[in-house]
């Protein structure tokens, strides 16, 4: 069984309402087990308000409340979740720590996340202690999804664009034989600008021109607050890849094949909501096609179940490899 041991929070950062950067370090006297850009590694804390299902809410997100002891006492106890890895291997033979960036579940139906509520509150004093397990996993690196491609197509929403920021840092920091000759994209989107974790730093890195990396950011949510930034672009991750390689919108489609008065309803006030895929301004669409053959490319997504599933089917309707992280 994997070693648990007590590291401690060292640093956080609140990015928006909605995103928390963290970084951890290891039990004093030991180091973090070796790892692979991509990979995930269980944090837990034993302290964490528990609670059970109660039910499942009309938009299928579950309905939880409070699990309570015989004396009427919310239950606490451990809990283990995943989570990948935002730091690079460099990074963390360097500094010693591991970084994450996690999300903030309030709770759509009931109650907050149970490892992020008590993490968090626990974080607000820097130094708060939060096990880990001596057993990092998962495949979704490079070595084992990129094999023979020219191209990736990285497209990471939410905190789904840990794993890329952690290969693309490890790719700036190596002379590894993986960035020779290939051509890294990564397609980060996020609701709002500050919802774009790390912008500053993926940018710096492509600027930096160490391996062949074009980023393109876009916003889903774009509001009048938003700074005009042309460098950041418009749109939801599957329809900016809808628009890419030529096909209509999620939305339209969904219009064009509505066969009831009630789903060509429900269609046309997706319509009047959708957000318009648009690149930034940089970049076009003829500039990406040659970049982003299908034959020679493979699409790499972490994120949004419901957005990776459009993908998913996008890449089948284009012929272009597709991989993700399972569970992620
Ligand atoms: C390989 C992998 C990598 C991952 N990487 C990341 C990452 O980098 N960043 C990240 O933020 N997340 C990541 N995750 C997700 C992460 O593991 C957690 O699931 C997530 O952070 C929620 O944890 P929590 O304890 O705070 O929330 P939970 O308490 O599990 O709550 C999640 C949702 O379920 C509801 N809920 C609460 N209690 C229950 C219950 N008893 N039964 C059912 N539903 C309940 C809550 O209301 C909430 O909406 C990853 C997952 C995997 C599998």
């Amino acid at each position: 069984m994997a070693e648990r041991r007590t590291g401690a929070v060292i640093e956080d950062q609140l990015l928006s309402p909605t995103l928390l950067r963290f970084r951890v370090e290891a039990e004093p006297g030991q180091q973090f087990p070796a790892y692979v850009a991509g990979q995930h590694i269980p944090l837990g804390r034993d302290d964490c308000k528990l609670t059970r299902k109660a039910g499942t809410a009309s938009d299928g997100k579950p309905v939880c409340e409070p699990e309570f002891d015989p004396w009427g006492r919310q239950t606490v106890g451990p809990l283990k979740q995943y989570y990948s890895m935002a730091s690079s291997p460099a990074e963390t033979a360097e500094h010693g720590w591991l970084e994450f960036l996690v999300a903030i579940d309030h709770g759509y139906h009931g109650l907050p996340g149970r490892l992020y509520e008590d993490l968090y509150h626990a974080g607000e004093s820097v130094k708060c202690g939060v096990s880990y397990y001596e057993s990092v996993g998962g495949n979704f690196t490079l070595e084992a999804r990129t094999r023979e491609a020219d191209s990736v197509l990285m497209i990471g929403t939410g905190t789904g664009v840990a794993p890329f920021v952690s290969m693309l840092k490890e790719l700036h920091a190596q002379d590894t034989s993986l960035k020779s000759g290939c051509r890294y994209t990564l397609l980060q989107t996020g609701r709002t600008v500050p919802e774009l974790a790390y912008r500053e730093l993926l940018s710096e890195i492509e600027g930096a021109g160490r391996f062949d990396f074009l980023y393109l950011p876009t916003i889903s949510r774009p509001s009048s607050d938003d700074p005009t930034d042309k460098q950041i672009g418009r749109g939801r991750a599957n329809n900016v890849v809808r628009h890419i390689y030529g096909l209509p919108t999620a939305e339209e489609e969904k219009a064009t094949g509505a066969t009831s008065e009630v789903t060509r309803a429900a269609a046309n006030l997706a319509l009047d909501r959708l957000v318009n895929p648009i690149l930034p301004s940089h970049v076009s669409v003829a500039s990406l096609v040659p970049r982003l053959d299908p034959k020679s490319t493979v699409l790499l997504a972490c994120g949004n179940p419901a957005f990776l599933a459009d993908i998913k089917a996008s890449t089948k309707r284009c012929q272009l490899r597709f991989e993700t992280e399972a569970g992620a």
